[in-house]
């Protein structure tokens, strides 16, 4: 797919923060980028002092933060000067609890402000933060606390008593709310602890993070980033979210993945923007209403998202106005060509794809605010980062130029929010790198003129009849039919094909699952994408199988179609059984 999608005023894209792509590459150094930070007084680097005390120095303090909008609608603001202030309280409970650097302070709890403060309160004690999804059930959470030693537990008196009825607690816990037993209640000691915090002399490479992966291959991993990270999530911020001082930004991620922390916390309170939060899951209308009543400027959200509102249609958009908005960008799966086009539409401005990982901390490829899009193209490397298409079939790892040639991502290490380890998967780890490559897992091409698309996870490569067929083609050919609300597609074990095309849809509202539907389906995608690569079978569902952070688990379509075991099922939302 190479249709270009031109669409920014001349101006927009000249006051863009990355106003020439060529001339930030050259120029940029990862050095520069942390000497933008301001570095804690006397030596070191910590993540919550350049998010917050940093511009409460600056005279900053007044300027909101958070703006929280509960699940009822109120709202709640939080300043600069609030959040340095709440934080120190936390870390002096922390410190006053014993909770020393490297002990890990675990979090489950909704999109409510303890969980901000919290986060930034730990970084400042220099122990390590991990967030959990709040949905998680009792087992995923006693797996990934003891995978990570949790030493404390900041949750509510719900989430403990739902999840901690038959196993045990970490050996501190704190609600946010209420009393129960085993556990302490966190607003007395916060009141009663001081609002100044000498805040621990971290260097760049003292752990501040865990996250796990959305175990959509397979089980979930943890992965650690220190405090240096900041440098990448502080620039790509700047430079990939176009974020700007005084901005009002949305990330609807959930903290408890890699992109609600990297940049639903971190990147926009370095860039000094205000935060919208809110608790409240998705709601096509209640969203539409945040974008435009909250005058958000810049607006980070994912995939799954922007397919669900396109099922509600272009009318629902079309009833709003947003007239401060700037930037949108998107990530965690493959954006169809398709989702592009309809944001074009829906908003006067389409999705900026952005492809990164867990393992990555912070943004690598992207749409940038003054580049062209191509629908479909996740855009170019970010300044910093030396991004190949490699056969790593090859040995040594051969590193393929010719423009269109299917190979997996490489990145040249280096850069300071790459993962510092799994935790307990020394080998898993080491496996990552080779050549002096660190090797992503994912498939993508590069154009000539040095755009990325993504094919597909090499473990989702379906071989077919001698032909190697990346999923998200086929998906997006589907995705273009205006019947068609979700596409996963699989390969299944075949005698002669090896493998043959197989596709999961589920419908938008007002279709029905109809054999002629089929057939359309199927003589859509033989044009779009050729007999040889379209689905042989489409199967009709009411919904994939998604991970919480909304991605289709093609590996339990697989799994489910061939009467395999399930495998880790931790991160499963949605049941398209
Ligand atoms: P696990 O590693 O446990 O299987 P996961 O890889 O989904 O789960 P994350 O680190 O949350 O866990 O997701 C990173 C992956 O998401 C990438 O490797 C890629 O496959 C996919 N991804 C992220 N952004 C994009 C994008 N813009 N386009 C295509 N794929 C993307
Ligand atoms: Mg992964």
């Amino acid at each position: 797919m190479t249709c270009k999608l031109i669409v920014k005023d001349h101006q927009t894209k000249q006051s863009a923060n990355l106003a020439d792509y060529a001339a930030a590459c050259r120029s940029f150094t990862w050095q520069q980028a942390r000497d933008e930070l301001a570095g804690l007084p006397g030596g070191g680097l910590n993540i919550a002092h350049e998010a917050v005390d940093r511009h409460v120095g600056a005279g900053h303090g007044d300027q909101v933060a958070l703006r929280w909008i509960a699940k009822s609608g109120a709202r709640k603001e939080f300043s600069y000067a609030e959040l340095s202030r709440r934080s120190n309280r936390f870390a002096n409970v922390l410190r006053a609890r014993g909770i020393r650097r490297g002990d890990t302070v675990f979090s489950l709890l909704g999109r409510v402000p303890e969980l901000y403060i919290a986060a930034l309160g730990t970084f400042k004690a220099g122990a390590v933060f991990c967030p959990l999804f709040s949905a998680f059930g009792p087992e995923p959470i006693r797996a990934r606390m003891e995978i990570g030693a949790a030493r404390a537990l900041v949750t509510s008196a719900r989430l403990y008593k739902r999840r901690f009825e038959n196993h045990a607690a970490p050996p501190e816990v704190f609600l946010v709310d209420g009393n129960e037993a085993g556990a302490t209640n966190l607003p007395s000691l916060m009141e009663a602890a001081a609002d100044t915090f000498d805040i621990a002399k971290t260097t760049s490479e003292d752990a501040a993070l865990l996250h796990f992966t959305s175990g959509t291959t397979g089980r979930p991993k943890g992965v650690l980033h220190a405090h240096g990270a900041v440098a990448a999530h502080h620039s790509t911020g700047r430079l990939a979210l176009d974020l700007r001082p005084g901005d009002t930004y949305w990330c609807t991620a959930d903290p408890g993945w890699v992109t609600g922390m990297s940049y639903g916390i971190i990147a926009p309170l370095t860039n000094r923007v205000t935060m919208i939060v809110d608790e409240a899951e998705f709601d096509g209308e209640r969203w539409y209403d945040t974008l435009s009543r909250e005058a958000v400027n810049v607006w980070y959200t994912a995939p799954t998202a922007v397919r669900m509102l396109m099922k509600a249609g272009l009318d629902a958009a079309r009833q709003h106005d947003f007239p401060a908005l700037r930037f949108m960008a998107s990530v965690g799966e493959p954006l169809n060509p398709e989702a592009v086009i309809w944001s074009n539409n829906a908003f006067g401005m389409p999705f900026h794809d952005n492809w990164w990982q867990t393992e990555t901390g912070a943004i690598m490829i992207a749409n940038f605010a003054a580049m062209d899009v191509k629908p479909g193209s996740m855009g170019k490397p970010v300044p910093g980062i030396e991004a190949a298409i490699a056969d790593t079939a090859a040995d040594p790892v051969r590193v393929l130029t010719e423009p269109g040639a299917v190979g997996e991502i490489a990145l040249r290490p280096g850069w300071p929010s790459m993962m510092r380890g799994y935790l307990h998967e020394e080998t898993r780890y080491k496996e990552c790198f080779r050549d002096g490559w660190y090797l992503s897992g994912d498939l993508a091409t590069r154009d000539a003129d040095g755009y990325f698309w993504f094919v597909g996870r090499s473990k989702d490569l379906i071989k077919s009849a001698g032909h190697l067929i990346g999923p998200f083609e086929v998906e997006s050919a589907l995705l273009e039919h205006p019947a068609v609300a979700e596409a996963g597609v699989i390969g299944l074990p075949d005698d002669t094909m090896g493998e043959v095309v197989t596709a999961y849809v589920a419908l938008k509202p007002g279709h029905a699952p109809t054999d002629d539907l089929r057939l359309e389906l199927t003589g859509h995608a033989r044009k779009r994408v050729g007999p040889a690569i379209a689905p042989r079978e489409i199967i009709f569902r009411e919904n994939l199988p998604k991970t919480r952070s909304g991605k289709i688990m093609r590996r339990l379509l697989r799994a489910r179609a061939l009467g395999l075991p399930e495998g880790d099922l931790s991160t499963l939302e949605s049941d398209g059984t």
